[in-house]
């Protein structure tokens, strides 16, 4: 198999050459710019597998590099990379099409893990036919058989609504990555979407109870404090 190449756009030097670092020692290739304007030229010749992308870039915002990226190559895993004081942006950037944040500063493992899951989800529809819905799916004691309609727990069958249903199928598609709130609740509730996630909040945790999660450390559906939940990855 080719190397994935994966394109890294940081204005802060020091952080660049860290994040080419990781990501040379771990096996890809990284390509390097420290601007939009290098972003863009490098985008359309080096055809990257993954973006990390910062959004404080000097000379353009980096959403804007977000949405034309999406809007060339729709596929195109991005990872926003984002400093702690930009939470509004971070899930701006999520519900543009990023496909997961890291937020700054960050370790190598956490960052590595990162890129590991967006790439493996990319591989996989990839090679995948557009609709084909392997309909079972499996996060540890957990099985939703989407063909029977079920949901079972350690063979024990779990009756969910059909709202809490859909939220966890959703999960379940999308595992390994954050799924904000107001992306969650566009696909439950469309065009009725509610004011706030009051609703969204609730189902979840009629969810989790049914799942017997704990609080402290959940199996199923972890947390990402003011962004949204997530199904975590198995691990590798
Ligand atoms: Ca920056």
């Amino acid at each position: 198999m080719s190397k994935h190449t994966i394109l890294i756009v940081e204005d802060d030097d020091l952080i660049r050459k860290f994040m080419s670092r990781a990501v040379t020692d771990a096996g890809y290739r990284s390509v390097l710019a420290e601007n939009a304007s290098v972003c863009r030229m490098l985008f359309l010749s080096e055809l990257p597998d993954l973006v990390l992308l910062d959004l404080g870039l000097p000379d353009d915002d980096g959403l804007n590099l977000l949405k034309e990226m999406k809007s060339i190559r729709e596929d195109i895993p991005v990872i926003v990379v984002s400093a702690r004081e930009r939470e509004n942006e971070k899930v701006r950037a999520l519900d543009m099409g990023a496909d997961d944040y890291v937020t700054k500063p960050f370790g190598i493992f956490e960052l590595m893990a990162r890129i590991r899951t967006a790439l493996r989800h990319s591989d996989k529809i990839k090679g995948q036919p557009e609709n084909s819905s392997s309909s079972v799916f499996v996060h540890k004691d957990l099985v939703m058989d989407l063909a029977r309609h079920t949901v079972k727990l350690r063979g024990e069958e779990i009756h969910l609504t059909n709202r809490e249903y859909r939220i966890l199928e959703l999960l379940f598609r999308h595992k390994g990555k954050v799924l904000t709130y107001s992306w969650l609740m566009q696909q439950i509730w469309g065009d009725f979407i509610p004011q706030d996630n009051t609703i969204l909040r609730v189902n979840m945790t009629n969810i989790r109870k049914k799942l017997h999660e704990s609080l402290e450390d959940p199996v199923y559906i972890k947390t990402e404090l003011g962004v949204g939940y997530r199904m975590p990855e198995d691990e590798d």
